[in-house]
């Protein structure tokens, strides 16, 4: 607290001084009418010229034996002269004198205290700010003492939204805690304009502000008969242009269709037994089709909108690997299907003593990481979605011929992610598409990893004429309702493609569409990025919208 305050000072002492920083004190002389220079010379003339008067006045009196005291106007003056500029010369260099043993005590105490600070600072836990980079916010008295209780490891940070009971100040407060601790300055992040109630329990702990990202609108997408504006978040210069001309394209040659394969998304609990015989006797338990019945029924507890689908189960030695498939309406659905299996694990307890559950999410789901199972088997909404682009669209909007596009992708998409032993990637860019979609809508970027899952085909058809395209998208994992998808941006955007929220008449619905669109945004993208790179026309454009032509030198001063 004390060295913001010092910090703030500074530039009120400094004005226009251009000294670099010393200290310039007002003094009385600066009221005079004449620069201090010459004021000092006329007194000191004034003083200089009644003295010698005076003495040779005094002398002459001496030598006549005039008495002293007898003194005629002019001595009368010169007397006057010689007090006035006596006063006037002590006055100045005395007050003077005076001032700079004052300043010279004041100075010390700067430098002591400035030397306490620095002593401080040393790098330690307790580290007190880096003062160049401190900003002057001030915060309420009350606020800085709960800043410093935070600060002194009185008070846990995280405790600040359940004590203030006001999320925005626990935010501001938390912020300058970390400003103290770092010395580091947060300007750039903001704090207000974001409503920090809605992501308390569900979204993000120990706020201190928010990341501002673009989002740019991709379309219109014209897809199942339906036109969809994407919204796109992204920081990626060329993207969003590159998706608008294949939604374009798309648009151009009478829309693209797609199709929703299955909708489940898993969990699985790995679990141990003394022996791999006694696992396996679990395994031939959850998937007799006579027993499916009894675990649905125990398993759909969780939610009215949860639904077993499936358990799918593999062993390695004596663990034992289950994996849940389930409808989750349009939730993502990580948190429904975890308290199904929950449900599950806690039944199967009674009837399996020696079953020793080791994690309820045992990678064999598989979540957040790249992995076979989803790309064979899918996780949350598995889709295609295709289209047929005529080859006068070809030429005029992607500006290649069918030929060349068709040999791109089998080269590059198949045979090259062959050769690289891809998982998955068999496309050009689908993450590029669904990450921006998926941070616009609120989804969980993380997911990004397995929902990204695409091949992409291109085959010439109408005796080589035209340019079929499609898109197969396995696992795209995505909600309408819970995480970040009630925030308002993110609603916002979920709200201009229509499927905000639940879907009352038919739940899952929306949830399914916004997966429609990501696969139809992904063809977009694919048909475009392709095209660029059958022209050879991609360096080009890169150059053009994704570096900066600014002058970054100025940026960075
Ligand atoms: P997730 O399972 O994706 O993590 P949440 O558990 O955060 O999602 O959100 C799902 C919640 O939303 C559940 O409490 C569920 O009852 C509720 N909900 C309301 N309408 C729907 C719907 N149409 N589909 C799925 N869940 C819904």
């Amino acid at each position: 607290m004390e060295v913001r305050r010092r910090h703030a000072q500074t530039p009120v002492n400094t004005a226009g001084k251009g000294n670099g920083g010393g200290l310039s004190k007002v003094q009385a002389s600066d009221a005079l009418p004449l620069p201090i220079r010459h004021t000092n010379l006329l007194f000191s003339a004034i003083f200089m010229a009644s003295l010698v008067y005076l003495m040779r006045r005094w002398r002459e009196k001496i030598r006549s034996s005039t008495p002293l005291h007898v003194v005629g106007l002019a001595e009368i003056f010169a007397i006057f002269g010689l007090i006035a500029s006596l006063i006037y010369l002590l006055s100045f260099f005395g007050i003077a004198f005076v001032q700079s043993v004052v300043s010279s005590s004041d100075e010390e105490e700067d430098f002591l205290s400035h030397a306490k600070t620095s002593a401080c600072s040393a790098p330690s836990p307790c580290t007190l700010l880096g003062p160049s980079e401190v900003s002057s916010e001030k915060l309420p008295e009350e606020d800085e003492k709960i800043v410093s209780m935070v600060v002194d490891g009185k008070m846990p940070s995280y405790l600040l939204e359940s004590k203030l009971g006001d999320c925005r100040r626990a935010a501001g407060i938390r912020r300058e805690v970390l400003r103290q601790i770092t010395g580091k300055n947060l300007d750039g992040l903001p704090l207000d304009g974001f409503n920090y109630d809605s992501i308390l329990g569900q979204c993000c702990e120990l706020p201190v502000g928010y990341v501002q990202l673009p989002v740019g609108i991709a379309g219109p997408l014209v897809l199942d008969g339906r036109l969809y504006y994407v919204p796109m978040a992204t920081t990626e210069g060329c993207l969003v242009a590159s998706t608008n001309r294949g939604c374009k394209a798309i648009a151009e040659s009478g829309g693209a269709t797609s199709v929703v394969l299955k909708d489940g998304m898993t969990r699985s609990p790995a679990v141990r037994f003394p022996s791999a015989r006694q696992a396996a006797e679990l395994k031939a338990f959850v998937e007799a089709p006579e027993n499916f019945e009894t675990l649905s029924m125990v398993f759909n507890r969780s939610s009215r909108f949860a639904r077993l689908q499936r358990v799918h189960c593999a062993m390695a030695g004596r663990n034992l690997y289950m994996r849940f498939s389930c409808s989750t309406g349009d939730a993502m659905g990580m948190n429904m299907v975890s308290k199904g299996v929950q449900n599950v694990l806690d039944f199967l307890q009674d009837d399996f003593p020696d079953m020793d559950v080791i994690t309820i999410s045992g990678n064999f789901c598989s979540d957040k990481k790249p992995a076979a199972v989803n790309w064979i088997e899918g996780r949350g909404k598995s889709v295609v979605c295709e289209a047929v682009i005529k080859e006068e669209v070809v030429k005029r909007v992607l500006k290649t011929n069918v030929q060349s596009l068709v040999e791109l992708n089998v080269i590059k998409n198949l045979a090259g992610s062959a050769v690289a032993g891809s998982l998955g990637g068999f496309n050009a860019h689908a993450s590029n598409i669904v990450s921006a979609i998926f941070i616009a809508t609120g989804q969980d970027p993380a997911q990004n990893v397995e929902s990204s899952h695409c091949i992409t085909m291109l085959e010439a058809i109408n005796d080589g004429r035209d340019l079929h395209v499609s898109v197969t998208m396995p696992s795209i994992e995505v909600g309408t309702v819970g995480g970040g998808t009630q925030l308002a941006s993110q609603a916002a955007c979920l709200n201009l493609l229509g499927i905000k929220g639940s879907n009352v008449d038919t739940p899952g619905a929306n949830a399914r569409l916004l997966a429609t669109v990501v696969a139809g945004g992904v063809l977009a993208g694919e048909l475009s990025l392709l095209s660029a790179q059958a022209a050879g026309h991609l360096v080009r454009s890169h150059m053009k919208y994704n570096r900066s032509s600014k002058d970054i030198t100025k940026s960075v001063a």
